[in-house]
């Protein structure tokens, strides 16, 4: 039996990198960066109009001059046209390039317009006002986002900017979803009285989805010699597998055997925790990562949460430190394990998180997921936690 840190610091270093592939743009948020995004041209490209007006020279308008004549309108995209004197002005549109000839805009709620003459009313007119002026915010060559970013929506308008369609991002782990035990019927079937169906499978599946992982399923009965040669497939198969049920001390849990048979190293069995105390990792000669988590939904969960998401992001090069939340009342758990603590997070007025204890059932409770958020990390050494307390998160759910 292993402490949570341990079997986080033993999860951790074994952390993996499988290579790269290029996916198309609309593929690649969740995933991480494999490549540089560089800028092939200024940020932006050149002077950008920023509001919709005239352009004029600011030194005619230094000398006293208010009235300038519209010499031309140029829109977005539209080629700069210049003027010829200072008493002249082109109306230009936010996106225009500004004219060379100009350098300065003059909103059109600041002037009036008539007979093709703009009069500017306002009298604090600055130099080079409305002008997003060309290199301010990223210089052609510039590493704009660096290899190993988590890919989101930001980074995706940055990489369509500069004319990626495509994005060379970490592979994925090849993955399976093994659930075991007799009593487990598929969706679609109807259960008998002493069955149920099966969710820890599609709730790994769809936490995976998240991540922007895809997985294989599979599901084993309670039969040594199938779960034998079904794991033997799978570790040769696919880089991680991410097993639930089976791992306990019941007669028919014939996972961990299965498992050491196979050449998959036991590096863990069973974390001083509650729920997911009879967790098992492993890794095989060639490499596979075995997680396989005790079968109750909660603890399948807790294990996932706490422990695979942490092994994902470490091997795409993320630390995971995870937020603190207040406790929102007392709390008791005398067992001498580490207790996560099922809450409901909500936001305080000073904007800090704040957990509410919804306790539910045990382990088995999986429906009292939905009333909660995360799981709250409780330091194994006490037994009492005071209100306002403040302990690691371990977010599931939505905070806003
Ligand atoms: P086990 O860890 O195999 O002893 O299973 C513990 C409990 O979790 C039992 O009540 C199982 O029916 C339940 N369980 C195991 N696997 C799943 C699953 N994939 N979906 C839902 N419940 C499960
Ligand atoms: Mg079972």
């Amino acid at each position: 039996m292993v402490s949570v840190e341990e079997a986080e610091r033993i999860i951790l270093e074994h952390s993996k990198v499988y290579g790269a592939e290029t996916l198309a743009l609309d593929d690649c948020p969740g995933r991480v960066l494999a490549e540089n995004i560089i800028a092939d041209r200024d940020l932006p490209p050149f002077d950008r109009v920023t509001m919709d007006g005239i352009a004029i020279r600011y030194e005619g308008f230094r000398r006293g001059i208010r009235q300038f004549r519209i010499k031309a309108t140029q829109a977005a995209g539209g080629q700069p046209i210049d003027i010829a004197g200072d008493d002249e002005c082109i109306e230009i549109m936010t996106g225009a390039v500004l004219p060379p000839s100009t350098d300065t805009v003059v909103p059109y709620e600041e002037i009036d317009m008539a007979q093709g003459n703009a009069t500017v009313k306002a009298g604090d007119v600055v130099a080079r006002q409305n002008i997003h002026p060309r290199g301010k915010d990223k210089k052609q060559h510039e590493v704009l986002v660096p290899s190993g970013t988590l890919i989101s929506p930001a980074v995706i308008a940055v990489a369509s900017a500069v004319g990626k369609a495509s994005l060379s991002v970490r592979k994925n782990p090849r993955t399976i979803i093994i659930s075991t035990g007799d009593e487990l019927v598929d969706i679609a079937d109807v259960p008998a009285t002493f069955q149920v169906r099966r969710s820890n499978n599609y709730a790994l599946l769809a936490a995976l989805k998240q991540y922007g992982v895809s997985a294989d399923m599979l599901h084993l009965p309670d039969d040594a010699a199938i779960i034998g040669a079904r794991l033997a497939d799978c570790v040769r198969a696919y880089d991680v597998i991410l097993l639930s049920g089976g791992v306990s001390m019941g007669k028919f849990d014939y996972v961990p055997d299965a498992l050491e048979k196979l050449q998959v190293k036991k590096l863990f069995h069973k974390v001083r925790q509650r729920p997911g105390k009879p967790f098992w990792f492993g890794e095989h000669t060639n490499g596979a990562l075995v997680f396989a988590f005790p079968g109750n939904p909660v603890s399948t969960f807790l294990c996932f949460h706490r422990y695979f998401v942490s092994w994902l992001k470490a091997s795409r090069g993320i630390t995971n430190r995870p937020p603190h939340a207040k406790l929102n009342t007392d709390f008791t758990f005398r067992a001498p394990l580490q207790y996560f603590l099922q809450v409901k997070l909500d936001i305080d007025p000073l904007g800090q998180l704040l957990a509410t204890p919804v306790e539910g059932h045990g382990s088995g409770d999986f429906a009292n997921l939905l009333a909660t958020d995360a799981f709250l990390e409780l330091p194994m050494e006490r037994e009492e936690f005071k209100k306002g307390e403040v302990f690691p998160v371990w977010v599931f759910g939505r905070v806003m």
